[in-house]
């Protein structure tokens, strides 16, 4: 039966390469990466000798009716992306919406993904969580995006890039107000990981002043607003509002 899998790769660490996806990378016909260059380092440490082409977000949709026809031939595909699972910040959604459409199967593969592991080692609330993928790169936008998940009682989860991360800080600080606690995930399952918990303002001064805070991959959350009693959910103007109608009806 033709199949397109969907297979996780590490976000860093070799050894977290799942031996089902190595199975599944090694017997189907084509393994479609996000960059064939960068994956045929992955599949030489593995001995893995599928030929590879490209899907990236510019070529999706030719890639995905191209991969179709492939299905319709019988054939067996493998869709992975430079790190960690596709799809999650990552090209693929595309791909699966097609294949599906055309009645063919999309079986996940899991394994790696970085906002579940930085997630799981923060001590923040697990049984919620909203993942919030990159900030805008822009300020005004940044601040938008931010401002809508204000009061947001979840934990946030946010995809940070290195050159960007004070900016970031920074901005969640000043929307959140400093006390609001972030926890930094950066580097996960390589040499210099590091889980930093923090209130966000803390956390602006620590990262500024420590350069290597500032490179490599990072998973950056933040704790939810806190829950309002009963009682106090109504905010001031509301309040107000109802004070003048009850002096109204006396
Ligand atoms: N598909 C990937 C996944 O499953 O996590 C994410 C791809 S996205 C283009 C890359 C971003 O993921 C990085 O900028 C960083 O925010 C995060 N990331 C990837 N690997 C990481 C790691 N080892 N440690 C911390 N964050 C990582």
């Amino acid at each position: 039966e033709a199949v397109l899998y969907i297979v996780a790769t590490p976000i860093g660490n070799l050894d977290d390469m799942v031996p089902r996806a190595l199975k599944i990378l090694q017997s189907v016909d084509v393994i479609a990466a996000e960059d064939t260059r960068h994956s045929s380092r992955l599949m030489q440490h593995f001995s893995i000798t599928t030929p590879m082409i490209a899907c990236h977000d510019h070529n999706e949709e030719y890639v995905a009716e191209k991969l179709i026809e492939k299905l319709r031939q019988g054939e067996q595909i493998a869709l992975i992306s430079d790190a960690g699972t596709p799809l999650i910040s990552d090209p693929g959604y595309r791909v699966v919406t097609q294949v599906r459409d055309a009645g063919f199967k999309v079986v996940p593969v899991p394994g790696a993904c970085a906002m579940v592991a930085a997630l799981c080692a923060s001590g923040l609330p697990s049984d919620r969580f909203i993942f919030e993928g990159f900030l805008p790169a822009k300020e005004s936008g940044r601040r938008q995006r931010l401002q809508r998940v204000v009061d947001e009682t979840a934990t946030l989860i946010y995809y940070e890039s290195p050159h960007r991360i004070v900016a970031s800080l920074s901005s969640i600080a000043e929307v959140f107000g400093g006390d609001r606690e972030v926890v930094l995930a950066r580097e996960l399952t390589k040499t210099f990981e590091t889980i930093k918990a923090l209130p966000v303002a803390e956390m602006v001064a620590w990262v500024e002043s420590d350069r290597n805070q500032q490179k490599g991959e990072i998973v950056l959350l933040v704790r939810g607003a806190p829950k309002r009693e009963q009682g106090e959910a109504l905010d001031a103007e509301t309040l107000r509002v109802l004070k003048i109608l009850a002096a109204e009806v006396g």
